[in-house]
């Protein structure tokens, strides 16, 4: 922990800045003598505001203070640090990546292995490592950045508008505090998933938890342990809950429904000769005029490798040029039809996650259903009545829950109730919709888009070796920006 005052000068004004920032094991901020903190940062300047405390935050106030020592940059984070995937990983979480692709700087790409080989793990480049050990890895960079002079501070960014000079953004915090830079980085991840319609009736039952990352949806208290829980949606957060329900304890039945019953494929263990980094055919050799087209011909290229993964990984390698390439009703059927099935291959299980999901079905006691959920009721007994119509079949089914969790995934819908940020910014005009609603598009100078949100352009940007390579693109912008400046 640490706690420091600094004195700055700028060419505008000479003010102390005492930063006692502590970041908790929780991820969260312990302000010290926090009025008069507020007192004395009721605004300040900096060259660089980053919205959002998770990978991306992190890795780029990092990257910048290691291109430029010199610059003086600002981390506001609303929760805690980390972004959900890292916050609170249970101890059976595994990355589903192998370690040597997790670095947070692409030219050291050893950094995370070697991270986790100093805190005495004899590890691998090929191996899935808890994720736990991740959070760890983001927590020393963060620290890292902050030894450089990064500044952090527990508050929610409400709006960004322009600054009393022309080349400055101020960004409106909810705690009244308005700090200003030349650059504002928005790297703000997705938001939590919304209740589905069918669940309106059961939204403040005791027993549905709207959302599986908050403390207690997955807590088994021993009185419990028998319980039926149902979880909606199959996909990556349904399977954490699954790891985590059995490491606690649970023996009741579970089962996991969405409307085409899929689960994420597993990872087939890396071969110690395998390369790590698939090596694609041109991109003029997909056919890019038509959806269907373009499906015959993975599923061809799927049958004549006999290796699906590898086939799901040369597109992830060109993803961003057979995206940009594609006409826009094209991506959009693709997103209708395809892409369920995408994201089963491409985010795919750790070999030891997927056999413990395994195992779970077939002792029986996992069931993945493939239904749509129409409604889901109070019951006697503190019990949920959910109704489901399968898609197999044309007659409703009936399950009865003590516990039903939204596994429904992360949303970027901009117009999202917990983005007032974003919303502000679409009302300004400072941006705007991404094409297929898949982020957000910055309209305004010196306002960046990082992560999930700025995925319209890029599609399969949501994981650390995507997002590792968008932060060094920006930082060499940024960077490059302050240069022509300084000319
Ligand atoms: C459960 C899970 C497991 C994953 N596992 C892997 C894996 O094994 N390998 C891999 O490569 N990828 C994985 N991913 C994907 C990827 O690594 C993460 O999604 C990535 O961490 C995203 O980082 P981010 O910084 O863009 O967003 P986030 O991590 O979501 O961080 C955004 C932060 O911004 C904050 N914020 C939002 N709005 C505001 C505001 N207005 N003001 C201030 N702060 C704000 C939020 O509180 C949040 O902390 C996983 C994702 C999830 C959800």
């Amino acid at each position: 922990m640490v706690s420091y005052m600094t004195l700055r000068a700028t060419p505008t004004r000479v003010f102390a800045v005492f930063d006692m920032a502590h970041i908790l094991p929780s991820g969260r901020c312990n302000f010290r003598d926090g009025q008069r903190l507020m007192a004395l940062r009721a605004t300040d300047e900096f060259d660089v505001i980053i919205i959002g405390g998770g990978f991306c935050g992190i890795a780029t106030a990092r990257r910048l203070l290691m291109a430029q020592p010199q610059r003086r940059v600002l981390v506001l984070e609303r929760e805690a640090f980390f972004g959900p995937a890292y916050r609170h990983p249970g101890p059976m979480h595994q990355l589903n990546t192998p370690a040597v692709r997790m670095t947070a700087c692409p030219d050291r790409p050893q950094e995370f292995v070697e991270f986790v080989r100093r805190l005495g793990h004899d590890v691998d480049d090929r191996d899935f490592l808890p994720r736990a050990w991740y959070r760890h890895y983001l927590a020393d960079c963060l620290a890292a950045a902050r030894r450089a002079g990064l500044q952090v501070r527990l508050d929610e960014a409400m709006a960004i508008e322009p600054g009393s000079s022309p080349e400055y953004w101020q960004v409106r915090c909810r705690s009244g505090q308005v700090p200003w830079a030349r650059h504002v980085v928005l790297a703000v991840g997705a938001e939590r998933p919304r209740t589905p319609v069918a669940m309106r009736d059961a939204a403040d039952h005791p027993g549905y938890h709207a959302d599986p990352w908050a403390p207690g949806a997955w807590h088994v208290a021993a009185t419990q342990r028998d319980d039926p829980i149902v979880l909606i949606g199959t996909g990556q957060t349904a399977m954490d809950g699954i790891i985590e329900l059995d490491r606690q304890g649970h023996r009741g039945p579970i089962i996991a429904v969405s409307r085409r019953g899929l689960v994420p494929a597993a990872h087939a263990p890396v071969a110690a000769d395998a390369s790590l980094q698939a090596a694609p055919a041109p991109v003029s050799d997909w056919p890019l005029h038509s959806a269907v087209a373009l499906m015959k011909a993975v599923r061809a290229r799927m049958q004549t490798t006999g290796d699906w993964r590898r086939v799901s990984d040369e597109l992830r390698a060109q993803a961003d040029a057979i995206w940009q390439a594609l006409d826009p009703r094209i991506r959009a059927r693709l997103l209708r039809h395809a892409r369920p099935y995408w994201d089963i291959c491409r985010h795919r299980l750790a070999p030891e996650v997927a056999r413990r999901v395994e195992r779970l079905r077939a002792s029986g006691r996992l069931r993945i259903v493939a239904a749509r959920l129409l409604a889901c009721d109070p019951a006697p007994d503190d019990r949920l009545a959910l109704t489901l119509r399968p898609r197999a079949g044309a007659e409703g089914s009936s399950l009865s829950a003590a516990r039903v969790v939204n596994c429904t995934g992360l949303v970027t819908d901009p117009n999202h109730p917990d983005t007032a940020l974003l919303r502000q910014l679409l009302a300004t005009g400072r941006a705007t919709v991404a094409p297929h609603r898949l982020g957000l598009k910055p309209l305004a100078a010196r306002l960046h888009v990082l992560g999930v949100r700025s995925r319209g352009d890029v599609w399969e940007h949501t994981a650390v070796p995507e997002l590792a390579i968008d932060v060094d693109r920006l930082v060499r912008r940024i960077v490059a920006s302050f240069r022509s400046e300084a000319v």
